[in-house]
């Protein structure tokens, strides 16, 4: 990413210094947040995550106001991103790094109109599948203290494997990082997904700007804010330059979350910043729809 010139680096904001007024006097906005790191703070163990409340209750509050869409989008696979999440009925998720979407029944639009998108694995895909599998089992059996004992996780998702390394030395982590990818010798059109503290195997090519061009579809949305603080989000925040260049946004707003290297032009310091950064639209966009619709 440091080759690429627009990458910037913003420093890390207040949440009040973020200016949201686009958003929250949109005709017509999506609100599309990361999971992990954003909404919820990272865990040494993947499935105690749980959102911040003040998140949660921001995101009920948003999903409720008329002409106002929230969306999650995850690595998760859909399944654990609506256990974990609880987020409301009325929020569209993307999970699978894009691959798979629940876009639900929406009542500003005509009939039923819930996507839902879980692709079959091809049959190239199951092959990769199953080949990941068997060598992410054969190097478990292979680590000191065998398989069940070793300090990782191994993440099953529908279209991809997650090996989890946080809270394992960088040193351990690295040579895990590289035992997991020696499938791609065999298979390379595993694609590899790095982010924080998991390597992650996957067979479809989807990506988070995959998820936010899908989204922008199907909602029509005039401006759309993204926040997310993983190397995959990037793709996202890329998607909504796309997306605003070509006019089909008014507006996108790319916030990152966290110090990583970013093209986000803007920078707050965490989830607990995220919650406040969410209270504010809230408040924000609850009164401009008072005044404009009464
Ligand atoms: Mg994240």
């Amino acid at each position: 990413m440091t080759s690429d010139p627009t990458v910037s680096a913003p420093a890390v904001s207040t949440p009040a210094e973020v200016a949201l007024r686009d958003l929250a006097t949109a005709d017509s906005l999506l609100v599309a947040l990361d999971f992990d790191g954003v909404l919820a703070p990272l865990q040494d163990d993947p499935s105690t995550s749980r959102m911040v409340p003040e998140s949660a209750a921001a995101i009920a509050a948003l999903a409720d106001l008329p002409r106002t869409r929230v969306a999650l989008v995850s690595g998760r696979d859909i399944a654990t991103l609506r256990r974990l999440s609880q987020a409301p009925d009325m929020a569209w998720l993307v999970g699978s790094h894009g691959a798979e979407a629940e876009l639900g029944i929406d009542a500003d639009r005509d009939g039923d109109s819930a996507v839902v998108r879980s692709p079959e694995l091809t049959a190239a895909e199951a092959e990769m599948l199953a080949a990941i599998d068997a060598h992410l089992e054969a190097f478990e059996h292979t680590l000191p203290g065998g398989h069940g004992t070793a300090d990782f996780l191994i993440e099953r998702k529908p279209y991809s494997r997650t090996v989890h390394t946080r809270g394992i030395a960088p040193e351990a982590a690295a040579a895990l990082h590289g035992h997991a990818t020696e499938v791609l010798e065999e298979f390379p059109d595993i694609r590899v997904i790095e982010g924080h503290d998991i390597t992650e195997l996957a067979v479809k090519q989807a990506t988070k700007g995959d998820g936010i061009r899908l989204l922008v579809r199907a909602g029509e949305p005039t401006a759309a804010g993204y926040l997310g603080d993983d190397v995959t989000d990037e793709d996202a925040f890329a998607a909504l330059d796309e997306l605003t260049d070509s006019r089909a946004l008014d507006t996108g707003l790319s916030v990152k979350v966290g110090s990583a290297q970013t093209r986000a032009p803007w920078r707050i310091a965490g989830p607990e910043a995220v919650a406040e950064l969410l209270g504010r639209l809230v408040a924000e966009r609850t009164e401009f729809l008072r005044t404009v619709h009464g």
